[in-house]
């Protein structure tokens, strides 16, 4: 693993759906450990209004949850938001679990008992192929960004960005062409901060920056603000 890695991996913001008391905090801690946002449902109700409410990276769902089953939150997920990875994490070792699972859009099945660094080298190759079909480097046209050594380049030249500002951008192209609303920005980048941001003014400063050191390289003014709803990056600015 490189050094690089677990600083990119900072920013990412992971689901678990899990009704045992033990086993949920078990894995959040570990997964805080390695530097993930970890968010939790308890049962189908909260995991249904979260996956509503934010976009996740990636999603760790139980099957048997109370009020609800795991398998509908996959359906669900898969319908709302297809870049975000799906493991479900199940005692039940049935073969036609793990079948529908799949075949309703879950990207991988890790059955119960497992060890946490098994989770956390699953969950991290996940995210590396649905955020950026598992290439190293991202490209579009004149911008190149490499995630793994947080370089940003325009024209081949350097940008000088914050990691808050690298974040952001990191975000943006993960969803382009997808309107992002500033909520849900400032929720992923920011995580549990969020709360006690002024929201509006603490985006809209990151994102002028953002957009003026692009812009300073000669980079296609592909930020663009969408009244009223949020940001979106253009692929086709
Ligand atoms: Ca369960």
């Amino acid at each position: 693993m490189r050094t690089g890695s677990a600083r990119y991996l900072s920013a990412v913001k992971v689901l678990l759906i899990e009704d045992e008391p033990e086993l949920r905090r078990s894995i959040r801690t570990y997964l805080q450990g390695e530097g993930f946002v970890v968010d939790s449902a308890n049962d189908f109700p909260t995991a249904h209004e979260k996956t509503t409410q934010y976009i996740y990276d990636a999603v760790l769902v139980d099957i048997t949850l109370p009020k609800g089953n795991g398998l509908d939150v996959v359906r669900e997920l898969r319908a709302k938001h297809p870049t975000t990875g799906i493991i479900i994490i199940s005692a039940k070792g049935s073969l036609d679990d793990k079948v529908r699972g799949l075949d309703l859009g879950a990207d991988d099945y890790l059955p119960k008992p497992f060890h946490l660094p098994e989770l956390v080298a699953r969950l991290r190759a996940l995210i590396r192929r649905k955020r950026f079909d598992g290439n190293t480097a991202i490209e579009l046209d004149e911008l190149r960004i490499v995630p793994e050594d947080k370089l940003v380049e325009v024209h081949g030249q350097r940008v000088d960005l914050t990691i808050m500002q690298f974040d952001l951008l990191l975000f943006l192209v993960a969803n382009k062409d997808r309107v992002l609303s500033r909520t849900a920005i400032v929720e992923h980048v920011w995580g549990d901060m969020a709360e006690r941001l002024d929201h509006d003014g603490f985006l809209y400063s990151h994102m002028k920056n953002l957009r003026k050191k692009l812009l300073e390289k000669g980079c296609r003014d592909r930020i663009q603000t969408v009244y009223g709803l949020g940001y979106r990056l253009s692929t086709r600015a």
